[in-house]
C-alpha cells in the first residue's frame, strides 16, 4: 500500500490562506507575483531565485521591461504594496493592471495577475477584475478570477511551495528561451 501524503493540496492552501490573513503567522513561503511568473516560465529559474541567486537587473532587456512598466498608463493608475510584498497597480476604473512588453509568453503574466486578484479576494475580501496590457502591441486583455482560474492559482501556489522547499533545483530541461535567459551561465555549467 502506498504511503498517503502528509498533507492534501486543499489543506496546504487553506493553511496558506489562514496564515496570510493573520499578521502574526508567517506563511510557509512568502509568494510574490514574480515567483508566480517564474513558476510558469521555468521552475528551475524559480528555485535559483528562491535561493537568493538574483539576476543583474541593469541588462537592456530588463531595463526595457521596467521602462515600459513604469511609463505606460502612468496618469491613470496608482501603485499599491500589500503586506509588504505584493506590488500592484490599480486603474482609475478599479481594475488591477499588469503591463508587459510582449505577449510572446502569455501564461506567466496572466497567472501573475490572477494571483493578485486571488490574493485580494481570498486574503483581504476585495473583489477586482484585471487588465493585462501590452502597450507596444496596443493590446489589452480582460482577466477575471473565476472558480476555474482560482483553482489554477491554487495549483500554482502548491507547485511553488514544492519547488521552493526542494533541496535541489528541478532537473535541467532545455527550453526555447534558455538562450536569452539571464540564468543560463549558472544553469548550464
Ligand atoms: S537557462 Fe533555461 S533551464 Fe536554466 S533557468 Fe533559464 S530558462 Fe530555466
Amino acid at each position: 500500500m502506498s504511503e498517503s501524503p502528509s498533507y492534501s493540496k486543499k489543506d496546504r492552501i487553506d493553511d496558506l490562506i489562514e496564515r496570510e490573513r493573520n499578521p502574526h503567522r508567517e506563511p510557509p513561503v512568502r509568494i510574490t507575483g514574480l515567483m508566480v511568473q517564474y513558476y510558469h516560465v521555468c521552475r528551475r529559474e524559480l528555485w535559483f531565485m528562491s535561493r537568493g541567486i538574483d539576476i543583474d537587473r541593469s541588462t537592456p532587456n530588463i531595463q526595457r521591461g521596467t521602462h515600459t512598466d513604469e511609463t505606460s498608463y502612468r496618469d491613470s493608475r496608482r501603485s499599491f504594496t500589500i503586506d509588504g510584498r505584493i506590488a500592484l497597480d490599480v486603474l482609475d476604473d478599479g481594475d488591477v493592471m499588469e503591463v508587459k512588453v510582449s505577449s510572446s509568453l502569455e501564461k506567466p503574466p496572466r497567472m501573475q495577475l490572477l494571483y493578485y486578484l486571488w490574493y485580494l479576494d481570498r486574503i483581504h475580501g476585495v473583489e477586482k477584475s484585471g487588465v493585462l496590457a501590452y502597450p507596444r502591441e496596443r493590446s489589452r486583455e480582460q482577466v477575471e478570477l473565476t472558480e476555474d482560474t482560482a483553482i489554477s492559482v491554487e495549483e500554482t501556489l502548491d507547485g511553488i511551495i514544492d519547488v521552493v522547499e526542494s533541496d535541489s533545483p528541478p532537473p535541467l530541461e532545455k527550453k526555447p528561451y534558455c538562450d536569452s535567459c539571464l540564468y543560463q551561465d549558472i544553469c548550464w555549467l
